[in-house]
């Protein structure tokens, strides 16, 4: 068996809904999605927008400018100007299929504001998650366009042409035999890689080996070390252990505290906790714990206390699961700490969100080297649904649409025992020499073992062990080379070297 289509996409998040929807708004016929699941999306409770209306004077500049500091100022200038530029467009494509935002009751759009931010420019819902209002208009109306949605499919490869050029990739779905699908134009939108690591506020269903899938292809990967770190996910209760309390409650007048109850982020950053970047956060929650001043999980704590329960009721997923599992941020101060939660590296992409290996797009978290070292909140969403508009009319320039593809066999390994052997291993791993504390020592080891790991005879037996093993080889070999505690993680052995960067954060 194998497939045709014109444009393969791979995901069924938020990149790969945008991107199909504007695809679709340009009159591209047989669009086909490929994903096991819905990827981070239905969590997503912030994104993004700088409309005309903005109360604060907010412009596409400003947001450009935040957008280059939040990544200590090594993104891609041009994409996140282009980024910015078409900020209006992307609200508005999300608008055109069905997606709505909340609004205050005098009518105006209600904006959060968020980490990493000037003004409040974060959009929302205030009944259920952003994400999931989402999913739920984009899915069916797409269905309804024509384009298809295979929901149990699971991308295990990519197809390479003699002459170098991405046609297809390799599927299994509902657990049956592998087979190929071949399009001119595959899009990567599988998401990001904390997985890898082990415990992340990732689903399931974003494993990361799409990392190592993409080198094996042939792709250059970009800014592999910036993992992002949320610095504020509940280390406790045990069943809130994982969720993001939202920077946002900063925003809405919450404190951090160290042990002694001092509201620590005020030494640095006189102004208040409101919009503070979260690289900054990170460091700071670090010198706290290092000071042994930090809470018994490796943290610091939150206080919503004096939050008007309202306010804290508006944001129900957090809210609710908090008072389920016996928390309640009205009457205690809340346990939360660094996790890794998104990734600002990936694949390479240009102006039209292609790669350079030809037929090869990606878009959302698959895709890296925008935001540089980190990306303000609310900024994956709003990257996802701009990379996905601004990657479909980048198609639509390039040709490839009319390609020839010629079809080839099925090439597919899988070996339990050896996913038995290796994968577990390589994830204790990544999760020891890849968290928020790096230093040379461990990332080296780590190398050593995972490189072993690639270069032991049995490895090859097994697609999905050898993508993880690369992927996190790729990831430690630029943390290793990254001396510096530039984004959301610290490296311990190079501690000063963050504070240069923070500089223009803090005043
Ligand atoms: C708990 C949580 C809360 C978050 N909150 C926010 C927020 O408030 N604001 C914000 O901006 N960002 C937030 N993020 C980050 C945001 O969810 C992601 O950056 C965003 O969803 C990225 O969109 P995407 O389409 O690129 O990837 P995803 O939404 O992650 O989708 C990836 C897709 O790829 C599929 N996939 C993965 N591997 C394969 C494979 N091998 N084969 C086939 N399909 C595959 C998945 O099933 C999924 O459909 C949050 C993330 C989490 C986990």
């Amino acid at each position: 068996m194998s497939r045709h289509h014109k444009v393969a996409i791979a995901g069924s998040g938020l990149a790969a809904l945008a991107t199909a929807a504007r695809l679709h708004e340009q009159g591209v016929k047989d669009i086909a999605i490929y994903a096991n699941g819905l990827g981070g999306t239905p969590y997503i409770a912030a994104i993004n927008f700088v409309l005309p209306e903005n109360p604060y004077g907010d412009t596409p500049e400003q947001y450009a400018k935040d957008m280059l500091a939040a990544g200590y100022n090594i993104g891609n200038k041009e994409l996140v100007k282009e980024m910015a530029d078409a900020t209006l467009r992307g609200y508005e494509l999300l608008c055109r299929w069905g997606v709505t935002f909340a609004h205050n009751d005098d009518g105006s759009i209600k904006l959060r504001h968020v980490s990493g931010h000037t003004y409040p420019r974060s959009l929302c819902q205030t009944t259920n998650l952003i994400g999931v209002e989402i999913e739920k208009v984009m899915l069916p109306k797409l269905a309804e366009a024509g384009i298809e949605f295979h929901k149990h499919a699971v991308v295990v490869g990519l197809l390479k042409s003699e002459d170098g050029k991405i046609d297809g990739f390799t599927v299994i779905e509902d657990g049956g035999e592998p087979f190929n699908v071949y399009a001119p134009v595959v899009v990567a939108s599988w998401g990001g890689v904390g997985n890898l690591l082990g415990t992340s506020t990732y689903p399931d269903d974003v494993k990361g080996n799409t990392l190592g899938m993409a080198k094996q292809a042939g792709a250059s990967l970009v800014d592999l070390e910036f993992i992002e770190f949320e610095p504020m996910v509940m280390m406790s209760p045990a069943g809130a252990v994982g969720e993001p309390c939202p920077t946002a409650m900063l925003g809405e007048g919450g404190y951090l505290l160290n042990s002694d109850g001092e509201r620590f982020l005020l030494e640095v950053r006189p102004q208040g906790e409101a919009g503070a970047p979260k690289s900054l956060i990170n460091h700071e929650i670090w010198k706290q714990v290092a000071k042994g001043k930090g809470n018994p999980h490796g943290g610091i704590w939150v206080d919503l206390r004096h939050v008007d329960v309202n306010v804290l009721k508006a944001y129900p997923w957090f809210y609710n699961r908090l008072m389920q599992h016996g928390c309640d941020p009205n009457k205690e101060l809340l346990e939360v700490g660094p996790m890794p939660h998104s990734f600002s590296g990936g694949i390479k992409v240009d102006r039209n969100y292609e790669s350079d290996v030809k037929g090869l797009f990606a878009v959302g978290e698959a895709c890296g080297g925008i935001h540089g070292a980190c990306r303000c909140a609310g900024n994956a969403a709003s990257q996802a649904t701009l990379s996905g508009l601004l990657c479909a009319e980048g198609i639509m320039r390039t040709g490839e649409l009319t390609r020839e593809i010629s079809e080839r066999p099925v090439v597919y390994h899988r070996d339990d025992g050896v996913r038995a052997r290796y994968l577990d291993e390589l994830q204790r791993i990544a999760g020891k020499a890849l968290g928020v504390y790096r230093n040379g020592q461990d990332l080296e080891a780590a190398l050593k073992s995972v490189d072993e790991i690639i270069n032991a005879p049995d490895t090859s037996r097994d697609d999905l062990t050898l993508q993880t093993a690369l992927a996190i080889s790729l990831i430690a070999k630029a943390a290793l080379n990254r001396k510096e505690s530039r984004g959301t993680h610290n490296r311990t052995d190079y501690p000063e070297a963050s504070s240069e960067y923070e500089k223009e954060f803090v005043l």
